[in-house]
C-alpha cells in the first residue's frame, strides 16, 4: 500500500484540492471533515502522516493534535499543520501541541508536498514502499513479500505485523500495543489472538531461518531482531 495520508478538513474545496494533489502524487488519502472523525478513523487504522487544519467544528486542529501526542497510539504520527494567514503569531507561540510542521494558508501544493516528503524522510516512514532488513524485503506497495529473492505468501494480518514489526527493529511491542496498531482499536479480541499470528509468522520465516527474529520478550510481548 502506498504511504497513507490522514487529512483533516472541514473545508470541501480544501480537501478536494488535497485529495487531487496528494493522490496524483501517489499517496493514498483518507479524509476527515472533523476531529472526531478522525480520531474514529484512528481506531481503526493508523496512517503514516496526518494533515490537521487549526480551525475546525468541534475540536480544534491544536486539541487533536495534543491528544493525539499524549496517547501511546498516535504519540509518533508525524503531524503537518494548516493554519489561516493572519493568526499565525498566536498560533506558532502555541506550538507545544506537538505538531511537527505547519502551512500557511493558502499554500501551493507543490510546497505541502515537498514538505510532507521531508517530514516522512524525518520521521522514518516508508517513502519509496521498500522496508528491506535481515534479508526480508517487504513491498509496501504489492504487499509482497521476499526472502532472499523468493517471493513468500502471508496472510494480510500477518503482514501488517511484520511490517509493523520490521518498521521498529528491536522495539518490544506489548500484545495490547499491536492489537491496536494491527487489528485496530475498534475490534475487540483477545490478547492470545497476537500469539497465533506470531506463530503462524514464525512459520512462514522458518525455512528461511528467520524465525528467530521474531524474539518473545517474556511476560511483555514481542520484537523484531533482524
Ligand atoms: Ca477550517
Amino acid at each position: 500500500m502506498a504511504t497513507n495520508v490522514l487529512v483533516v478538513e472541514d473545508e470541501p474545496e480544501i480537501r478536494e484540492l488535497l485529495g487531487f494533489s496528494l493522490g496524483r502524487a501517489g499517496y493514498d488519502i483518507i479524509e476527515a471533515e472533523t476531529a472526531e472523525v478522525a480520531l474514529q478513523l484512528l481506531n481503526e487504522r493508523l496512517p503514516d502522516i496526518m494533515i490537521i487544519d487549526w480551525m475546525l467544528p468541534g475540536m480544534s486542529g491544536v486539541e487533536l493534535a495534543k491528544r493525539l501526542r499524549r496517547d501511546d497510539l498516535t504519540s509518533g504520527l508525524p503531524l503537518i499543520m494548516l493554519t489561516a494567514r493572519g493568526e499565525e503569531a498566536d498560533k506558532l507561540r502555541s506550538f507545544e501541541s506537538g505538531i511537527d510542521d505547519y502551512i500557511t494558508k493558502p499554500f501551493s501544493p507543490r510546497e505541502l508536498i515537498a514538505r510532507l516528503k521531508a517530514l516522512l524522510r524525518r520521521t522514518g516512514a516508508p517513502e519509496d514502499n521498500v522496508l528491506e532488513i535481515g534479508g526480508i524485503r517487504l513491498d509496501q506497495t504489492s504487499h509482497r513479500i521476499t526472502i532472499n529473492g523468493e517471493t513468500i505468501r502471508v496472510g494480510p494480518t500477518e503482514y501488517r505485523l511484520l511490517e509493523l514489526l520490521m518498521r521498529h527493529p528491536d522495539r518490544v511491542f506489548e500484545r495490547n500495543q499491536l492489537l491496536d496498531r494491527v487489528w485496530g482499536r475498534s475490534t475487540y479480541i483477545e490478547e492470545r489472538t497476537v500469539d497465533v499470528h506470531v506463530l503462524r509468522l514464525r512459520k512462514i520465516l522458518k525455512p528461511y531461518g528467520l524465525d528467530t527474529a521474531i524474539q518473545t520478550v517474556r511476560s511483555v510481548g514481542y520484537r523484531f531482531t533482524p
